[in-house]
């Protein structure tokens, strides 16, 4: 399906971004811990916790990074490089969560399923970045 693009959407919309890591196997949770420590070490951003079954629109365990929207020409593309065949949901953040994890978000690895109605159509307020909890370690290269 193809949409018309009657007005340009500006970027001022996006309020943040959200990657979410999914692991489904004792060895996927092992590359995702590795992984988050990777993150930690090099970027300024808010890492989510841990979930170990679905919640809300997804399907399998992950945990969620919500970084600022400066961050994606670096974060992003060091997670195409280092996922280690695990599967990445990057998405917008705008006031429509259903639209930004459905139609215009990105994957790294493997697509997976979402729940479509567990996602609101509108929100009043996008999600911002959040209070930042890493602290990049001196002298790791990206
Ligand atoms: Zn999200």
């Amino acid at each position: 399906m193809t949409d018309s693009i009657p007005t340009p959407r500006r970027l001022a919309e996006i309020a943040s971004y959200h990657a979410h890591i999914y692991f489904d196997s004792p060895a996927s949770r092992a590359i995702a811990t590795e992984l988050r420590g990777q993150i930690a070490a090099r970027f300024v951003l808010r890492l989510g916790r841990w979930h170990e079954t679905g919640v809300g629109p997804h399907v399998a365990p992950m945990f969620q990074i919500a970084f600022e929207t400066g961050l994606f020409a670096t974060l992003v593309p060091w997670l195409m490089l280092n996922h280690g065949g695990l599967s990445i949901l990057i998405h917008p953040n705008t006031n429509a969560p259903r639209r930004d994890h459905l139609r215009d978000g990105l994957w790294i690895g493997r697509p997976r399923a979402l729940l479509a109605d567990r996602l609101p159509e509108w929100s009043d307020a996008p999600d911002e970045a959040g209070e930042i909890n890493t602290q990049p370690e001196a002298g790791v290269e990206i």
